[in-house]
Formats: structure tokens, C-alpha cells, sequence
């Protein structure tokens, strides 16, 4: 059992105080944002009444002040993410442009005419189209790895896709979508056979089940701060490090030099080499907290709270007449999606959005899954670490009341 009091966590997060439409705001909205606790609002409200300053660059107090903490936030996601060095935990906007990232750097001085990309079916479009764009330049295939009818990699499938043409394999840790956990740890170990590189959109599954880069030996890492209650504008590319040094850099400016004449420039080391450019440095700082606040509650404690809470509600929504579930495998976290006979998931969410009930309706940026499985869209209700069970009695009440 999770152990935890959600009660005394509820109150951490101001937002969940408001109401919408005379009732109190059920917040099931998570994979699209999370909620920000206090520590984090009041981190960045410090940063810029306090010590705000760029970085890097002055002799001045303040200027200290905000690169002693942007470097500090630097080493708590190192330490959270399982990371070896320093080096190769590189700021960058979010996921989409940490994917961005590795396509035009990675991608570009090592894919070839010919090359094999491998994605699965149920990747977020922010891991489908750069890896596109990249296949169509250099005249690359991708590939893609089949779900099975509940929503779970057919691991026998990808086995006969690796070829020694496959250069990398760009994989979910979570399904944004369905909820599945994929075995990313027996996926890299099969690339790695093959010698493909491996690049896992944590986006999902940082704030959920967590990582470690290491043990899973992932080449590349991809987060966005503001899935794990973090500010958004900030997420983090982990690469290791001997990847990240022959990798071209991917913007270029100031910050990521060492010396520059009109003749020639002279690249920064590892992670400034890309970083160009002044950062999201209040938001750096305001990711540093919420790491913080994970660990103060700790991600094991987190996992098994959101397992216990899929599980109620998956058990709950199964009893409803004319509501069916997408991604039903029992491997799964914190997303449950469905639709309504007679009803369209647009007209369902504004249903539930008027008894204070927040969730999504549409394509959740993964169309080809849901193509898979017959749907142009659907509702989808995702779980952290503030929901209770009562909050799922609330939902499975109004989606009752609403298919009566
Ligand atoms: N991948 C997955 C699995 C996601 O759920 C998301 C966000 N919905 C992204 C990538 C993109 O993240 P961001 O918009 O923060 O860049």
C-alpha cells in the first residue's frame, strides 16, 4: 500500500482550492500538466523578487546566487534521473525539444540513405514527426512496433524489425494513451544486440514510475518539468556522454562557445556545448523544487498510490454501461482512456467539465494508436499524486448520471 496522506499533500498544491462551476475542481488532467505544489510557485516568485540574474557570466553577487542554483537544479535531476555525470544533463524546452534535439544533431551526422528508424504505434506525435523529417532528408525508413489488442508492445514483432540497417529506436516509457508501461529495459537490451542506439520520451513516465538511465542503460532521456509538477518552458535531454560529445551542436550563440573569431568558433564543453543562448533559468530552479518534492515523498510511495488509484478506477469505469475502455492491459499507470456510446468525447468532457471534473477529449497528439484501435478521439482521464478515490467516485457518478 502507498502509505501516504493525500490529504496533507493536497494541501502542498493551491490550485486544487478552486472551484469550477460551484463544485471543487477534480483535477484528472495529468498527463496533459500537472499541478504545481507551493514549493514550487513560491521557488520562482524567490528567483525573480530575490536574486534574478543571468548566469554564468558576472562577478556579481546575484550572479552567483543564480548559478549556484541553476547548476544545483542541474544536479538534482542528475541524481534523479540516475545520470553518471553532470555533462549529460542538458536544459532544453520540454520533451518535444529534447526529441527535436537528438534528430538534428544525433540524427543528422549519423542516419544514412538506407537507414532503419524504429518507433512504436503508440508514440506521442512529438516523437513521430522530427524522426519523419529526418527519414524523408536522408532517405531513412521508420518502422513501427504493433500493439497487442490491450495496449502492449508485441515484443516478438520488434525482434524481427532490428536489422543491422536500424540505427536507433525512439520509444515511449509510458503511453500517453493507453497507460502502458513498456519493458524499456528489455527494448534497449534488444537494440543494444543489434547495436541501435535507444532514445526513451520520458515525458509520461518521469512522473510516475521514474528512471534510471543507468540500469536501464538508455542512450537518451527525454523530460518535460512541467509533467512532474515542475514549471513548464523547461525539461531535460540526458544523453551519455560519449554520444553527446560527437553529437554537432544544435543551436548556436552565445553560451555554447569557447572562442570565436570570424575565422572559426571554438565549441564549449559538455552540457554548455547545448545550451546557447540564455535559458529558462527561473524554471530551471523551479524543476530543481519539484524534484525535491517527488523525493520528499518519495516515487516508490508515488507509483504505488497511482497503481492503486488506475486500478480502483479501471474497476469502477468497467462497470459502467456504454463506456469503453482503451488500453486495458494491467501494466499500466495513471491513464485511463474510453469513450461513451451516444455521446462525443468532446460532449462528454464538457459534461464532466460541469461538475468541476477536468479532463481531455480529442487525439492526445497520438493519432496512428488511436487510428489503430477505430477512434478519431477519445476522453481521457489521468491520475497524480494529489487524486483520491473519492475524486474517481466523482467521475464514475457523473458519467453514470450522464449515460442514464
Ligand atoms: N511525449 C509524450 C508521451 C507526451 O505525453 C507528451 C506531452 N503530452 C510529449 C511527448 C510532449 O511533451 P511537451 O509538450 O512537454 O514537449
Amino acid at each position: 500500500r502507498a502509505d501516504l496522506d493525500i490529504y496533507s499533500i493536497r494541501k502542498d498544491f493551491p490550485i486544487l482550492q478552486t472551484r469550477v462551476n460551484g463544485k471543487s475542481l477534480v483535477w484528472l488532467d495529468n498527463s496533459a500538466t500537472t499541478q504545481k505544489p507551493k514549493d514550487v510557485i513560491n521557488t520562482l516568485e524567490e528567483y525573480y523578487s530575490k536574486y534574478n540574474s543571468n548566469i554564468h557570466r558576472g562577478a556579481h553577487t546575484l550572479a552567483k546566487i543564480s548559478t549556484d542554483a541553476y547548476e544545483t537544479a542541474r544536479e538534482k535531476i542528475r541524481l534523479f534521473i540516475g545520470a553518471s555525470s553532470l555533462e549529460e544533463i542538458i536544459f532544453v524546452r520540454g520533451t518535444t525539444e529534447g526529441i527535436n534535439l537528438v534528430t538534428e544533431t544525433f540524427g543528422e551526422s549519423n542516419i544514412e540513405k538506407g537507414d532503419e528508424i524504429i518507433l512504436s504505434i503508440m508514440e506521442h506525435h512529438s516523437n513521430i514527426v522530427p524522426w519523419q523529417k529526418l527519414a524523408k532528408k536522408k532517405g531513412a525508413t521508420i518502422k513501427i512496433i504493433p500493439v497487442n489488442e490491450c495496449g502492449e508492445l508485441i515484443l516478438e514483432e520488434y525482434k524481427k524489425l532490428l536489422s543491422p540497417k536500424t540505427k536507433i529506436v525512439a520509444i515511449t516509457q509510458l503511453s500517453n494513451i493507453l497507460g502502458t508501461i513498456n519493458p524499456i529495459k528489455e527494448i534497449i537490451e534488444i537494440a543494444h544486440a543489434s547495436e541501435a542506439k535507444v532514445l526513451v520520451d520520458g515525458a509520461q513516465g518521469i512522473a510516475h514510475i521514474g528512471i534510471d538511465v543507468n540500469e536501464v542503460d538508455a542512450d537518451f532521456y527525454v523530460f518535460s518539468g512541467h509533467k512532474i509538477y515542475g514549471p513548464t518552458g523547461i525539461g531535460v535531454l540526458y544523453g551519455k556522454k560519449e554520444l553527446l560529445q560527437n553529437m554537432p551542436p544544435y543551436q548556436r550563440g552565445g553560451g555554447m562557445i569557447k572562442n570565436v573569431t570570424f575565422d572559426s568558433t571554438e565549441y564549449n564543453s559538455l552540457p554548455y556545448k547545448f545550451e546557447a543562448g540564455t535559458g529558462n533559468i527561473a524554471d530551471a530552479i523551479g524543476l530543481g523544487a519539484a524534484i525535491d518534492y517527488v523525493n520528499n515523498i518519495g516515487i516508490n510511495r508515488i507509483m504505488a498510490h497511482e497503481a492503486e488509484l488506475t486500478n480502483y478506477a479501471m474497476e469502477r469505469l468497467s462497470h459502467l454501461p456504454g463506456l469503453s475502455l482503451i488500453g486495458t492491459t494491467p501494466n499500466k499507470s495513471s491513464v485511463i482512456s474510453f469513450i461513451l456510446s451516444g455521446l462525443s468525447p468532446d460532449q462528454a468532457a464538457h459534461k464532466l467539465n460541469e461538475d468541476g471534473i477536468a479532463v481531455r477529449s480529442g487525439h492526445h497528439c497520438a493519432q496512428p494508436v488511436l487510428k489503430h484501435y477505430g477512434f478519431n478521439s477519445v476522453i481521457r482521464a489521468s491520475i497524480g499524486i494529489y487524486n483520491t478515490r473519492e475524486e474517481i467516485d466523482i467521475l464514475a457518478n457523473s458519467l453514470m448520471k450522464m449515460l442514464r
